[in-house]
């Protein structure tokens, strides 16, 4: 990033993204001054060479832009950064901004697809990326899953930017300029940075705030929020509508395992997803609906998308099929951190032998009574254990395991008796697991280990 040539940039937050774009900032002429709250952060920043300074008591007149990492909020610490970085009088942006910034200047006719929305993101992003490189495309992913956007290979002719953008992203990105955008769904998450539903879903919308006139937006229009957005950018753009409800007259709708191309109300291509592991369930019917007209968007033909749909291997740690034994398929959606995320997984299976603990969010599997005649048994792990025996009560038969190996064990055990077509034992917690692991990714990758160590486990990733 060569716009801040010769000028002094504050970088909050030296995670992967905010040393990526010092990193960036500083090989473009910059002077770069990071800052983390944490000792860690600093440490790495450090480490990595740059200059590092108290930027929480600094007066920031003296630099040309705060840069904040996605993911430190604008309210934290006091004063607030944005309190801060106006009282001094410059702006505060994310690295999605620089990254947009840069494009225009460097004049390249690169195209960037973006996606947004509550749930789903990642899978909808990995998945529009894989049916644009299934195509034969020059894809580049990154965004809020995987790589920084300025660690991207640099801008180039043909290039599809697949971005994952979260709304602390869209946020600190005022020239946000896609040339397709997805919306997946609105509903209520992040409320603390947002303030209320409407701030939050108008922080949502902002993604297809500067689209080319020639640009698509693609809207899941099953909730509300989601619906009067769709409503308001009809006239000035081609709309796609994605649903798992009903039948759109322009977009991709979805029933039973397929999808639906619609054009003026007629059907004009469909596409199956029946028989593909990483796709299962209405909720990722929605996303695969998306990728798909996000495809479309950039002149993917339906044939190919057939191809790259059958052929997506799905993200790790999110419904990921490991391995089966017989019939019985194991399952890792050790990144269902809460109740909500833990219901799409349960929906998803008939008979399901279900890990479940760790460290409860609030109201703990509240919501969740709906899919108990789906579950033969609960194998309880960590910390949330006791108050889990207690809301499950007589619902479902429950067994204390406190450790994930234990639980391993007995649902391998019980899921090898079963009578039903496809048991599945199924980790899909409901909880944080930092009682017992660094994050949901170790706790995943340590199911899956447990799962490959039994015997007569034959592997179902490539
Ligand atoms: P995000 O990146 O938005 O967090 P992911 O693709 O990582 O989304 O999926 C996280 C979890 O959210 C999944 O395990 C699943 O339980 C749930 N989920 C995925 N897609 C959807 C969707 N379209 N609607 C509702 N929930 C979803």
């Amino acid at each position: 990033v060569t716009i801040f040539a010769g000028r002094k940039l504050a970088v909050v937050g030296a995670g992967l993204s905010g040393l990526a774009t010092a990193r960036s900032l500083q090989e473009g002429g910059a002077d770069v001054v990071l800052w983390d709250d944490k000792d860690a952060g600093r440490a790495q920043a450090a480490a990595a060479g740059f200059t590092v300074e108290d930027l929480s008591e600094a007066d920031l007149g003296a630099f040309a832009a705060l840069v904040l990492a996605p993911g430190i909020p604008l309210t934290h610490p006091e004063p607030h950064w944005s309190v801060k970085s106006a009282r001094a009088g410059i702006e505060v942006i994310g690295d999605v901004e620089l990254f947009f910034r840069a494009r225009e200047a460097s004049g390249v006719d690169c195209k960037v697809v973006a996606i947004t929305g509550t749930n789903g993101k990642s899978t909808t992003t990995a998945l529009t990326a894989h049916l644009l490189e299934s195509a034969g495309r020059d894809v580049a992913l990154g965004g809020n899953i995987g790589n920084a956007v300025l660690d991207l290979a640099p801008f180039a002719q043909e290039r599809i930017y697949v971005l994952e953008l979260s709304s602390y992203q869209i946020d600190l990105t005022p020239s946000l300029k896609p040339d397709a955008a997805a919306l997946l769904n609105i509903t209520p998450d992040h409320l603390d940075r947002h303030g209320s539903l409407e701030g939050y879903a108008s922080v949502k919308a902002r993604i297809f705030a500067q689209l080319a006139p020639d640009a698509t937006a693609v809207i899941g229009v099953d909730d509300v929020p989601c619906r009067a957005i769709a409503e308001t950018l009809q006239d000035s753009y081609a709309v796609k509508r994605i649903s798992i409800s009903g039948t759109v007259q322009n977009g991709v709708w979805a029933s039973d395992a397929t999808l639906m191309e619609m054009e003026g109300g007629k059907e004009v291509a469909r596409a199956a997803l029946a028989g593909v592991g990483s796709l299962r369930g209405a909720h990722n019917w929605q996303n695969a609906a998306t990728a798909y007209a996000l495809a479309r968007s950039q002149g993917v033909e339906p044939g190919v998308l057939q191809e790259g749909l059958r052929s997506f291997g799905g993200l790790a740690h999110r419904m990921e099929q490991v391995g089966r034994a017989g019939k019985v398929l194991f399952v890792n959606d050790s990144k269902a951190t809460n109740a909500d995320a833990a219901g799409k997984a349960l929906g998803s299976f008939d008979t399901i032998y279900w890990i479940v603990g760790g460290v409860a969010k609030e109201g703990g599997l509240a919501g969740l009574e709906f899919f108990y005649p789906r579950i033969a048994r609960a194998y309880l792990i960590g910390e949330a254990s006791d108050a889990f025996a207690g809301q499950l009560g007589d619902a479902i038969p429950h067994i204390a395991c406190e450790t994930l190996d234990r639980a391993v064990e007995l649902a391998a055990a019980d899921a090898s008796q079963s009578q039903a077509d496809e048991p599945v034992v199924l980790l899909s917690p409901a909880c944080a697991s930092f009682d017992q692991y660094p994050n949901f990714a170790k706790r995943g990758d340590a199911f899956k280990e447990l799962v490959m160590q039994r015997n007569g486990v034959t592997s179902l990733s490539e």
